[in-house]
């Protein structure tokens, strides 16, 4: 539990988009060392004329697209995709096939701005951009990186990548299927040994990268599980069974597409233009912004909506964080809660804190995150830390909303660091209690203290004495959430959900 705490803080300190990047580098160092010693193929001239074609043309074709499209380009992501191509394409140092590089790097980051729905794009930019230039056909996928020597620093990277994005489980799945079906399609050809097969399966095709750098691209991910699920094995099933269009093999880099494509189908997400309408002090450390969107904004109490913040000098955090939405469903008006540690803080938040009424604001996404059984009759237990409270507040909000003859049974366990950091009182028709070092001077009805404790079993079982019969959520630090969730499993509570605020 420690190990893994200190390995969520570690990875805390590091955005995805930039923790992908600097896995992508760290490969591409690898790449270089083995073309030296002649591992691979193609020479480190032949590299090195690549990747400065792809970086390039990749930076220029994200900003000139911005330009046209009036958007603020987020150049991570464009030389994430330039990375990704170079592992992906046929290195080259002729110019026409640096020409070929170039389009691919190109139509890559058109497909961002083009092949978009509701302001997010529906393709895996570098999948599309390898998969265009095959079909046209200028030239096709060589998957650099599918080689034996790779495979451990890429299974590292994918492991911690997935775990990052939490996107394990479908990265599992997917590397596990296509895996098993890719070993059974070369066996049955008589061609291979079934060791050879394995090994063949693992080592030299891309599945693992594929799924580590590929598959758990956030944008194109749907949020469900079970949505995720489908996602997988379709793709899964893609990678494993390439076919032949014509002349042309669609190889993994298709299955990607078509996985998105289902992906597409299946999420609900969508990115939306904010203009922040107020920004108001909750406690010393914490802040509300309350956006307005042209339109009702349509998610379910509990999700997460993710804020992109372009800004100078950023830090290695990067310019996007998810923030649980504090207000209810169908209304234009979008508010969040967010910490602000006081001594010292990202520089995203301060590009927060220094938003001025009407300024805009880019919503990435709205997905994830923990919702109240449908059924209200099921008796709830809520536990929060600090600023956990978040994702609460708009589920509590919408079901008094809704409440009447359903009235939820709800019971909140409020941790808190101080009084003063208690950042939302107005919760109706909810049991709250408090703990916290002191006791807060006064309370709203409903409210009682119960001290300057934590969360254990015992405090579970003499305060909410039902709890195992109550479907829980926690929702705070990852630490928090951790040992909340083990009191809880020892007060007997099975059902249990949770949302950690990773990094915070
Ligand atoms: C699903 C989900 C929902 C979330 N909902 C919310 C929410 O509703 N409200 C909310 O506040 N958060 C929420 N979070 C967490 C949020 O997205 C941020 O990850 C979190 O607030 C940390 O923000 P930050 O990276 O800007 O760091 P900060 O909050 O600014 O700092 C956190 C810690 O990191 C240190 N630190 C800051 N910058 C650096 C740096 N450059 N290098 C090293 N250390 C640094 C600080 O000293 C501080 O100790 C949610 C996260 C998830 C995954």
């Amino acid at each position: 539990m420690k190990i893994r705490r200190r390995f969520d803080s570690l990875l805390g300190q590091v955005s995805m988009y930039r923790l992908v990047t600097l896995a992508l580098i760290v490969l591409i160092i690898q790449a270089f060392v083995l073309s030296a010693i002649g591992i691979i193929f193609y020479s480190p001239t032949a590299l090195a004329t690549s990747l400065a074609t792809l970086l390039i043309a990749s930076y220029v074709s994200n900003w000139a697209c911005a330009a046209v499209m009036r958007v603020h380009p987020h150049s991570e992501s464009a030389i994430i995709t330039a990375l990704l191509l170079f592992f992906v394409a046929f290195p080259a140092s002729a110019p026409i096939d640096l020409l070929v590089l170039a389009f691919a790097a190109f139509a890559a980051n058109a497909s961002k701005y083009l092949i978009t729905y509701r302001g997010k794009h529906v393709l895996n930019p570098a999948a599309f951009g390898i998969a265009l230039v095959t079909v046209v056909p200028l030239t096709s996928a060589a998957w650099l990186i599918a080689t034996p020597a790779f495979l451990p620093l890429v299974a590292l990277a994918s492991f911690v990548i997935l775990y990052r994005t939490r996107a394990l489980g479908t990265g599992l799945l997917f590397v596990a299927f296509a895996f098993a079906l890719h070993t059974v399609q070369m066996v049955s050809t008589g061609f291979f040994g079934i060791g050879d097969a394995l090994w063949w399966s693992i080592g030299s095709y891309p599945l693992v990268f594929a799924a580590g750098f590929m598959v758990s691209e956030p944008l194109t991910l749907p949020s469900n599980r079970w949505h995720r699920v489908v996602v997988a094995v379709v793709m899964a099933v893609f990678a494993a069974f390439p076919f032949a269009v014509g002349s042309v093999l669609l190889g993994p880099e298709f299955a990607i597409l078509f996985g998105n494509v289902v992906a597409f189908v299946l999420r609900r997400q969508r990115g939306l233009n904010l203009r922040l309408v107020r920004q108001t002090q909750l406690t010393p450390t914490s802040y509300e912004f309350e956006f307005e969107a042209r339109n009702a904004v349509d998610f379910v109490p509990g999700q997460y909506v993710e804020l992109t913040l372009p800004h100078r000098r950023a830090d290695l955090r990067g310019l996007r964080r998810m923030f649980s939405i504090t207000s209810v469903p169908g209304s234009q008006r979008l508010s969040i809660g967010v910490k602000v540690p006081a001594d010292h803080h990202s520089t995203f938040k301060s590009a927060l804190l220094e938003l001025e009424e009407g300024d805009r604001v880019q919503a990435t996404g709205i997905s994830g995150g923990m919702a109240l059984p449908d059924n209200s009759t099921i008796p709830v237990l809520l536990v929060a830390g600090g600023i956990g409270i978040t994702p609460f507040v708009s589920q509590i909000r919408t079901a008094a909303q809704l409440a009447g003859a359903h009235e939820r049974d709800i019971v909140l366990l409020y941790s808190v660091s101080d009084p003063s950091e208690i950042a939302y009182t107005e919760l109706p028709g909810v049991r709250v209690y408090v703990l916290s070092p002191t006791a807060p001077e006064d309370m709203p009805e409903g409210w009682s203290y119960i001290g300057d404790r934590r969360i254990d079993a015992e405090v579970i079982a003499s305060v909410v004495p039902d709890s195992a019969q109550r479907h829980t959520m926690v929702s705070g630090s990852t630490g928090f959430v951790d040992t909340v969730s083990v009191s809880l499993r020892g007060a007997g509570v099975r059902h249990i959900t949770t949302d950690p605020f990773f990094g915070s």
